[in-house]
């Protein structure tokens, strides 16, 4: 795209430049190519940044805009007004797309209100169809973005979430911890895994063990609200969160593991008690699997030593 609008706008700028005597628009449209080629440059070696398409966004609104307002209307230069709208959305989104376009909107009608002559019907029925015509694609332009917008949010969650029970499953985990996690100085990992979960299965059905996981996964966020819950196996799930301290780490874990021995989840008329194993471990420049790893050994210790127990390898001072 940066390529294709740093072209069209360089041929634009030769014709301003040589055959309409456009010397301001002209040199907008060459600063704008070498916006462009900039962006493109930049595009190849790094993740595209929000900021780029902003100013390219408002660069070209600010061509056409000096363009209408300098060339004469019959130069057609306005008719690109009609693209912008596309654009906004396409690169901005549904917000920015509804904030640019009335605001470009707003500024058309001002400057072409200027140069249209006032008395002749003509000249309004023209004024009347462009502006029907922008308030189309505008209107196309937001409907299709929404839809693009709630299909693909629901394509994420599809990837990204546990259909049962709503946690971030563990493609989401590797996400985080890889992509959206920048500080992990003080990141805490704890693995919980239910306590006799196949017995609940056995005497009670397997509908009955789905329901207990979606409390359990329910209880998990609402406890853990400050971090991030994922289910990394049947009855098996990670959370990750940075802490102030190892203490204040473990007395979430703690906190978890009672909120857990206290939940009496009721199914088929009966009382079910549930009880969890946790490892806990501290971020120390692992790989996740290596940290995995870790909290696995932990919660193994909490299994051998009797269950509904925290494990750690913190050494905690004080
Ligand atoms: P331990 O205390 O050693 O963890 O014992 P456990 O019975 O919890 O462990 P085990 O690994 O033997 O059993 C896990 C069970 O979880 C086995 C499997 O049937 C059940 N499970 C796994 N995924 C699901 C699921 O999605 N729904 C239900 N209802 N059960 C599941
Ligand atoms: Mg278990
Ligand atoms: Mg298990």
């Amino acid at each position: 795209m940066c390529i294709c609008f740093g072209f069209l706008s360089l041929v634009f700028a030769v014709f301003n430049l040589s055959v309409n005597n456009l010397h301001l628009v002209g040199g907008l449209e060459v600063g704008f190519s070498l916006l462009c080629l900039y962006i493109f440059k930049h595009s190849q070696k790094h993740y595209p940044k929000r900021w780029h398409a902003i100013i390219m966004c408002l660069a070209i609104s600010l061509i056409v805009l000096c363009g209408t307002y300098l060339a004469p209307l019959k130069n057609g230069l306005f008719l690109w007004t009609f693209i912008l709208p596309i654009l906004y959305y396409l690169l901005l989104g549904r917000r920015y797309g509804l904030i640019l376009s009335s605001a470009l909107l707003f500024l058309q009608l001002m400057v072409l209100s200027q140069k249209l002559p006032h008395s002749s019907f003509s000249a309004f029925n023209i004024g009347l169809n462009l502006l029907f015509v922008y308030i189309s694609i505008w209107a196309i332009s937001h409907v299709f973005e929404g839809n693009r917008a709630d299909f693909s949010k629901r394509l994420k969650n599809l990837a990204l979430l546990d259909p049962l029970t709503g946690a971030g499953n563990r493609l989401s985990m590797n996400q985080y911890f890889e992509v959206e996690l920048r500080d992990k100085s003080q990141l805490y990992l704890f693995l919980l895994d239910l306590d006799y979960f196949k017995q609940i299965n056995d005497q009670y059905g397997h509908e009955v063990g789905d329901k207990v996981l979606v409390e359990l996964a329910t209880l998990l966020r609402v406890t853990f609200a400050k971090g991030y819950v994922f289910r990394v196996g049947g009855e098996e799930f990670s959370l990750m969160s940075n802490f102030d301290s190892p203490q204040a780490a473990l007395a979430i874990a703690e906190k978890l593991r009672l909120a857990i021995q206290n939940k009496h989840i009721i199914a088929n008329g009966e009382t079910i008690k549930l009880t969890a194993s946790i490892g806990v471990v501290q971020y120390q420049q692992q790989s996740l699997s290596e940290l995995i790893d870790l909290a696995d050994k932990q919660l193994y210790k909490a299994k051998e030593t009797g269950r509904n127990e925290v494990c750690t390898d913190i050494l905690v001072h004080g």
